[in-house]
């Protein structure tokens, strides 16, 4: 009898960030992608609209991918298929919600012809191509997310999805423990692959009815005044509770922002929110009502500049102008990088005299990823065999590998990867076997990808200004006819430093001379020339590294 065949894992995004997960699975030389997401730049990656996993790896085994598997509908998760499915075409599975938030951004990418978009049932065991995939139930910030227990020859690899371990989720569909604990005492898990977001937070996450109630008293609390509150349009149950509240003090709700609407849309035809017909209205219609009688449930929570609520904030907003008879709940917590906009957006509504309740001073928010002890919780119920921590920066997989060994996953059975490792699964147990091509996809507006030339030079002009050195020669006479000009902008304000860019001037212009006198006639060597020159010049005077564009011409 034959060997069982080795089954390996590339880690294409995710390990190393928080965001754009993806990794392929292969076996019997075909390939079982789960998830395809994007991340948001970081601050310091100037005019980036997103960030992408690197695709080389899928382009070079298009043939062989025989679907995705989407463990639950955020961006993080399914926002770079859209992306992938302008270059391939394969099948989507995941739940009803995960797949009507995909579909969302396909659809706008019109591109619903390269894909098909497969729903599965919370249990459902299914072949994908060579693959024995199993969707299993798990509470997180958005409904029905899954984990996926891949039965392979190799044994049982269990993806944890995103979660968290709520007892008391708005829906009362738990993370399935039962499940993966008659798994884990029957074939037993092999490999187990785990969430390490909020391995370094202590404790369990509270509940996401825990937010329920506080909301509730909040707005019994507010009684008389307008609300509007924010969060992610993806967080079906959290709109569910602020709705539950709305109503529960009689008001009407009223959506703000596309994909608000959009997403209430989907979540009251897939039954997973209940509004009834008679207290959502439409939010051009909100101004028949007296404020306290009014809840708004705006996008917007990240602060992001065009979104409702940074508008709102703004004054800017065309269906809602706010003042003092509003209170404003960000129902939600920047994620790392979009601080800054939370805080402008904070201090744009307080400027126009509303309230402001944050998470920062009420309990207006859960997180949706398992701490600590819900880690431990899960390891002692699967008791893997190897465990690899993925879903995190690095120091978050790190605190995660802390707590499989803690839980009894022997010191050599803990892998810590990164993107671009591909380990595989055999018969000796799991080991790295290669790397493949896993750095930032870059998006830029619609043009596509970026590379990190683009990007070095945006730091460099965003933080150094430019400076344009024009000088028009005669290469005959060998004689500079006009300039040196010099334009310069973010280096210093031309109009108060006339004097300055006199002497940088002369100073090209001497080294022009010489270099013409020298006998040196190649326009590419002179522009290195003034770059030099230029360079040396501002440097020594401004101690500044702006970009030389030097621009010589010839007569
Ligand atoms: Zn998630
Ligand atoms: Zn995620």
């Amino acid at each position: 009898m034959s060997e069982p065949s080795n089954v390996r894992i590339v880690f294409l995004g995710g390990l190393g960030e928080i965001g754009r997960n993806c990794m392929a699975i292969e076996h019997d030389s075909q390939v079982l992608l789960i998830d395809c997401g994007l991340m948001f730049p970081d601050a310091d990656m100037h005019g980036i609209d997103l960030v992408l996993p690197d695709f080389t790896w899928l382009r070079q085994n298009a043939d062989r991918i025989v679907g995705c598997v989407a463990t639950h509908g955020h961006e993080d998760h399914v926002g770079a298929l859209q992306y992938l499915l302008r270059e391939l075409s394969f099948p989507v599975y995941g739940s009803a919600v995960t797949l009507g938030l995909a579909r969302n951004r396909i659809e706008e990418a019109g591109l619903m012809g390269k894909t098909e978009l497969i729903v599965v049932r919370d249990g459902e065991r299914r072949m994908i191509g060579p693959f024995d995939v199993e969707f299993i139930p798990v509470t997180h910030s958005v409904p029905h997310a899954h984990a996926i227990a891949l039965h392979t020859p190799q044994g049982v690899i269990l993806h944890t999805g995103d979660f968290k371990l709520d007892l008391t989720p708005v829906d009362g569909r738990r993370t399935d423990l039962g499940r993966i604990g008659a798994l884990a005492s029957t074939e037993g898990i092999r490999l187990l692959l785990a969430d390490s977001t909020n391995a370094e937070e202590h404790g369990h996450a509270p509940s996401e009815t825990s937010v329920g109630k506080v909301l509730r008293q909040i707005f019994h609390e507010q009684d008389g005044r307008r609300i509007i509150t924010a969060s992610f349009a993806s967080h079906l149950h959290r709109i569910q509770q602020i709705a539950d509240a709305a109503v529960a003090t009689g008001r009407v709700v009223a959506t703000l922002g596309l994909s608000m609407k959009k997403n209430v849309r989907m979540g009251r035809d897939l039954g997973v929110v209940t509004i009834p017909d008679a207290s959502l209205v439409d939010i051009d219609d909100i101004d028949k009502y007296p404020p306290g009688k009014v809840c708004i449930i705006s996008t917007g929570s990240q602060g992001e500049p065009m979104s409702a609520l940074s508008l709102l904030a703004r004054g800017e907003s065309r269906f809602v102008k706010i003042g003092e008879h509003d209170t404003v709940i960000l129902s939600s917590h920047a994620i790392p990088g979009n601080e800054g906009n939370v805080n402008r957006v904070i201090d744009g509504l307080l400027r126009s005299g509303c309230e402001v309740i944050h998470s920062g001073v009420a309990d207006v928010h859960a997180t949706g990823h398992a701490q600590a002890d819900e880690l431990k919780t899960y390891l002692s119920i699967t008791r893997p065999q190897f465990y690899v921590p993925i879903h995190g920066e690095y120091r978050h997989m790190v605190a995660n590998a802390k707590l499989g060994e803690l839980m009894g996953v022997p010191h050599d059975h803990v892998h810590v990867c990164e993107d671009g490792d591909v380990i595989e699964l055999s018969a000796d147990g799991v080991s790295k076997v290669g790397r493949v091509p896993a750095g930032y996809l870059y998006v830029d507006g619609i043009v596509g990808d970026v590379g990190q030339g683009v990007l070095r030079d945006r730091k460099v002009l965003a933080e150094e200004g430019v400076v344009v050195v024009v000088v028009t020669v005669d290469i005959e006479s060998g004689k500079v006819l006009t300039g040196p000009e010099i334009i310069t902008r973010g280096w210093v304000y031309a109009p108060e430093a006339e004097d300055l860019l006199d002497e940088a001037c002369d100073t090209v212009a001497a080294a022009v001379e010489k270099a013409l006198a020298a006998g040196v006639r190649d326009v590419d060597a002179l522009e290195r020339d003034v770059r030099r020159t230029a360079g040396k010049f501002v440097h020594d005077r401004t101690k500044r590294r702006p970009m030389i564009v030097p621009v010589v011409m010839e007569a």
